[in-house]
């Protein structure tokens, strides 16, 4: 197996202040972590290059692309939503984060049994196709999904986001493609308050608060394992979130870096039976900056 981290130094431009919970701490908290825990000698690192409006209209409207490109303010912020916001530096680094998964794309669909994980912000998963949302600007993980789709000609795509808050926006941008098998794991009743309507491709695993790792992984086990062996997909995608922490106060699930560990290691597992052990991981959420650090590191240590 090998990894590979792909990020950008303009991913940590994107500032709104020490007082939002999503800010350029949360890499460096990652990054700090893989050198202590000395698993860094074990990754290569590469830089990302910055997605195209092309490229991000593969999920997004173009006429929200452009919004959001109007939008950019040249000093101060300006509110997208009522908790999205954006400053001068803040389309540099939402282009170079879908970039980044664009890139890890290309990495593992080159290389036989590799992992990629995108360290980025703004995180994407509650960014629908023409609408911000929850931190996102553009959907990360559903770019990477449709770019995989058309360069590489596949025809099913996993993704699965086990992030603490529902991954709305994936949902509402890749419900009418059946190439792509969407499995959200979140707290509910929680932000962003989704409906548990299920398709054959949309599959929905909601969490009581106050509950531990136990109860994610057995529904894992029970409700998505043979469903998604029997989609075989050629490519696992994860929106790689770690909110879900019991140190984590943004939500109020308990889980800990075993957690995070066990889902990587099925993670490696399907994706060794059907997609040449190809994996790309988009960070989405985690605020804790010590619990998050340590989750990154347990899901790449079961990758190794
Ligand atoms: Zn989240």
């Amino acid at each position: 197996m090998s990894v590979v981290i792909f990020s950008h130094p303009a991913c940590n431009k994107h500032n709104l202040g020490t007082d939002h919970p999503e800010q350029p701490g949360r890499l460096h908290a990652i990054f700090d972590q893989l050198l202590s825990s000395g698993l860094d000698y074990a990754i290569s690192h590469q830089t990302a290059t910055a997605a195209t409006d092309a490229q991000l209209a593969l999920a997004h409207d173009k006429a929200y692309i452009r919004h959001v490109i109007d939008k950019s303010p040249e000093q101060g912020s300006v509110w997208l939503d009522d908790d999205t916001a954006i400053m001068n530096r803040s389309l540099e680094a939402a282009r170079f984060a879908a970039g980044a998964a664009i890139n890890a794309v290309d990495w593992v669909m080159q290389r036989e049994n590799a992992q990629a994980f995108c360290a980025i912000r703004p995180p994407g998963h509650h960014a629908e196709s023409a609408q911000a949302m929850g931190f996102c600007l553009f959907n990360n993980i559903a770019v990477a999904a449709k770019y995989a789709l058309q360069q590489y000609h596949l025809s099913r795509i996993l993704i699965l986001d086990f992030d603490v808050h529902h991954g709305n926006g994936t949902e509402q941008i890749v419900k009418n493609d059946p190439c792509i098998l969407f499995c959200s794991s979140f707290e509910y009743p929680f932000y962003p308050h989704p409906d548990l309507t299920e398709t054959t491709h949309i599959l929905k695993l909601p969490l009581a608060a106050g509950s531990d790792g136990s109860a994610f992984r057995q529904g894992v086990t029970t409700q998505w394992i043979d469903k998604i062996a029997d989609f075989a997909p050629q490519l696992v995608l994860v929106s790689a979130g770690f909110d879900a922490h019991y140190e984590d106060e943004m939500a109020n699930l308990k889980w800990h870096e075993a957690d995070y560990a066990w889902i990587a290691q099925q993670l490696k597992t399907i994706a060794q039976q059907s997609s040449h052990g190809r994996i790309v991981a988009c960070l989405e959420g985690g605020y804790d900056h010590s619990a998050l650090g340590r989750s990154v590191v347990a899901m790449l240590k079961s990758w190794l």
